[in-house]
């Protein structure tokens, strides 16, 4: 049936109003506004670290040197607010405003030359120096990959529902220290199933290698959550929130509902937690993970090579949020293709890229309507019954 399938390409409707053009001053609006709520964001950090940075996270930078970092954004929000409003247009001129101010407050409460301390840790805090890093980083690769080698150039960086997305972005990353305390202490649970022979041998292994084994049970252990969030009905409307967009880029695949985002992470610490792998591989396995969740929802044409019949890429997961026929309920894997291929859910059919993404039914737009979904669609389906 998948070989008499007609793939057509997808159709995105041109909307010149929303694009970004030099010299407009919207550009130069929109950075000035990014930048002052982040260096506001960033200050509140360094005057409350403890409730606001994660313990994790401090241990992996220098927040000392990274004050240099906000001395620039500060500046450039400035210059950047100053510039829109030499530009002189009316409809930019309150974000530029906005700009200013959120950076001047940003001044007045200390700037970018607040002492740096010890921090006492707390139980739970906000993530916000996660998200001004992820933030930061995402933009700077993935937004930069994305103009360079775009997929489909006609996709606005300002794409339908891209609020909605920002918004699960800052949502997933403030609650990350919640989310890593909830999995460490359900991975503890497992601790009868640990075995110091297993870890020793483990450990024993060059790092190249326990990365590889770190990489394959994770994707083992995801890929079977994941499936079973689309084979299990109940659990389906939880999922379908993911599967919710329908303009695939860096920022989409934040969306997701915060019990699906909890239970991934919970998942995934099992297989991490059993194998006590050194401390160098788990980090590498980390970052590796986290870049890939970004890359494969982004909008991009890279040309993968081989690599595509090895791990999960753009066109691949792509493929797996397409609503067309033969798609569905395929493409489960997170790192590597290997058990899709296993287990006969793998979809990629030559060159040909999605017509259609999203969901054959279609959920809440607002976030408040897809938070509350699975139980409406659980009790719809109950009744139904
Ligand atoms: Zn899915
Ligand atoms: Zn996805």
């Amino acid at each position: 049936m998948t070989d008499q399938y007609e793939y057509k390409p997808r159709q995105i409707e041109k909307n010149p109003a929303k694009e970004f053009r030099f010299g407009e001053g919207r550009i130069s609006c929109y950075l000035s506004v990014t930048l002052g709520i982040l260096s506001l964001l960033a200050v509140l950090a360094y005057l409350y670290p403890s409730y606001l940075t994660t313990t994790e996270l401090r241990k992996v930078y220098d927040a000392k040197q990274l004050q240099d970092v906000l001395k620039y954004g500060m500046y450039f929000s400035l210059m950047f607010g100053a510039l829109t409003l030499v530009l002189n247009r009316a409809k930019y001129k309150y974000y530029a405003l906005t700009g200013i101010g959120f950076t001047l407050i940003a001044f007045a409460l200390g700037g970018y030359s607040i002492p740096v301390g010890p921090v006492e840790p707390r139980e739970l805090s906000l993530g916000v120096d996660w998200l001004i890093l992820a933030f930061l980083a995402s933009t700077a690769v993935f937004m930069v990959l994305e103009k360079v080698f775009p997929k489909y150039r006609d996709q606005l960086i300002t794409r339908p529902e891209w609020g909605t997305d920002m918004f699960y972005f800052c949502f997933n990353h403030l609650a990350i220290s919640a989310i890593l305390i909830f999995a460490n202490y359900h991975a503890s649970h497992f601790s009868w199933a640990l075995s110091p022979s297993v870890q020793a041998s483990v450990q024993s292994l060059p790092i190249l290698v326990q990365f590889v084994l770190i990489v394959l049970c994770a994707d083992f252990v995801l890929y079977w959550e994941h499936r079973a969030y689309h084979e299990i009905k109940a659990l389906w409307p939880i999922h379908a929130v993911h599967h919710s967009i329908e303009n695939l880029d860096w920022l989409a695949g934040s969306r997701g509902h915060f019990i699906q985002v909890f239970s991934e992470r919970a998942m995934v610490m099992i297989p991490l937690y059993l194998l006590g792998a050194d401390e160098v591989a788990l980090n590498a396995y980390v970052t590796f993970a986290a870049l890939q969740a970004i890359l494969i929802h982004c909008n991009l044409d890279l040309p993968f090579g081989p690599l595509k019949y090895i791990l999960v890429t753009p066109q691949f997961h792509h493929w797996h949020h397409s609503s067309e026929k033969p798609a569905i309920d395929t493409n489960y894997s997170a790192h590597t293709v290997l058990f899709d291929r296993m287990f006969g859910t793998y979809h990629l059919p030559g060159n040909h890229w999605p017509a259609e993404y999203g969901t054959t039914v279609r959920l809440p737009r607002s976030i408040y309507g897809q938070t509350f979904y699975p139980i409406e669609a659980n009790r719809k389906r109950l009744k139904n019954k």
